[in-house]
């Protein structure tokens, strides 16, 4: 079959989930440009692309206006950890807003296909569980977590009037917690933490009493959705879940990653930071109808293949 080469711009391409999806796309005969300001991301994650002649690592900030010829947009720049993105919450917002005009913009000049990496943040402490995409969330517009949990939901209308208001062709996905290797060691969310204090032997740093939930997602199945979705037809927009459905309490994933490390850590508790939501599951109905995607990788799995990475770089 005669591959047909896009030219695809990944914005955030040098994070943990961009650098896998530049990977994916290259691997699939595309053209890539990867933007990236390099806040949190990293040269790297994507140092094993540069000898590629396919692929371009581009250092630019999205809140500046940009431009390139490309067939399709996947829109990821902006911080997505909780203390990466509170370090400097007036440039999240910046980033997630600014970034979409910028890149809306660009969609709309080049007439390219965007999407937008969205987040199940946009629930808030969701009163309804599991999450669909028709609940309109229970966000605090003025907390700790404000500037990304709004930032992306003022994305997510902008997306949507450009889609109304300017024909562009767009789509947008709501990304559950994801994990996977090319996490940064430091960057703080709880599946990158565990690990790196089990393998470590420190004391794992379980918030609150560990009871809150979340449904995580190996980070190769979030990349066939993101594909599944951009290649779905114009119509289907999106919001549409992209996660995996199985929830576990923060407590089993401490005892979970304790038993595949075979670690000596003990398990010792901090303060609930504020606005944590209680509880995170998606409802993935849609995505199993419109783009015939559902996650394939169980956490054993994934944990596994995450620990192993970790172990190779620390
Ligand atoms: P990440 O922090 O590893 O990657 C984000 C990338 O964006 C980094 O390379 C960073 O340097 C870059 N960036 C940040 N601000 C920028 C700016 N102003 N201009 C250019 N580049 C900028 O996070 P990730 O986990 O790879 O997340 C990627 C995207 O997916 C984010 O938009 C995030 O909100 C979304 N998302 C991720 C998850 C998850 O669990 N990983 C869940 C929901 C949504
Ligand atoms: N968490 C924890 N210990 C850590 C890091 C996080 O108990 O060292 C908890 C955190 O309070 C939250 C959950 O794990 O309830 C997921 O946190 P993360 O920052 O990974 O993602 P998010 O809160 O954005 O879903």
């Amino acid at each position: 079959m005669k591959i047909i080469r896009k030219k695809v711009l990944v914005t955030g391409g040098a994070g943990f989930v961009g650098s896998h999806l530049c990977e994916r796309l290259l691997n699939d005969g595309h053209e890539v440009f990867c933007l990236d300001n390099f806040f949190t991301g990293q040269k790297q994650n994507v140092i094993h692309l540069l000898s590629n002649p396919f692929f371009e690592l581009i250092r630019h900030d999205v809140t500046m206006p940009f431009f390139i010829e490309a067939d399709e947009i996947y829109n990821l720049a902006c911080p997505a950890s909780p203390i990466h993105y509170q370090y400097n919450p007036i440039k999240t917002m910046k980033t997630s807003v600014m970034g979409a005009v910028n890149m809306l913009g660009l969609a709309k000049r080049i007439n390219a296909k965007i999407l937008q990496a969205s987040t199940s943040e946009v629930y808030g402490n969701p009163l309804v569980h599991p999450q669909p995409e028709s609940y309109w969330g229970n966000v605090n517009p003025i907390g700790e977590r404000s500037c990304y949990d709004e930032g992306k939901r003022a994305a997510e209308t902008l997306f949507m009037d450009y889609n109304k208001q300017n024909n562009v062709s767009i789509k947008i996905i709501r990304i559950f917690n994801t994990y996977g290797p090319r996490m940064h060691p430091d960057d703080g969310r709880v599946v990158s933490n565990f690990i790196v204090q089990a393998l470590k032997n420190q004391d794992i740093t379980v918030y609150g009493k560990g009871e809150q939930t979340r449904s995580f997602q190996y980070v190769d199945d979030l990349v066939e959705g993101m594909i599944k979705m951009m290649d779905a037809p114009t119509s289907f927009t999106g919001p549409v879940n992209i996660g995996n459905p199985h929830e576990f309490t923060i407590m089993e994933l401490a005892k979970k990653v304790i038993e595949l490390t075979g670690s000596n850590s003990k398990i010792i508790y901090e303060p609930l930071p504020s606005d944590d939501p209680m509880m995170r599951k998606p409802d993935i109905e849609l995505s199993k109808k419109e783009l015939d995607w559902e996650p394939k990788i169980n956490l054993d799995e994934g944990l596994a293949k995450t620990i192993a990475y970790f172990k190779s770089i620390i």
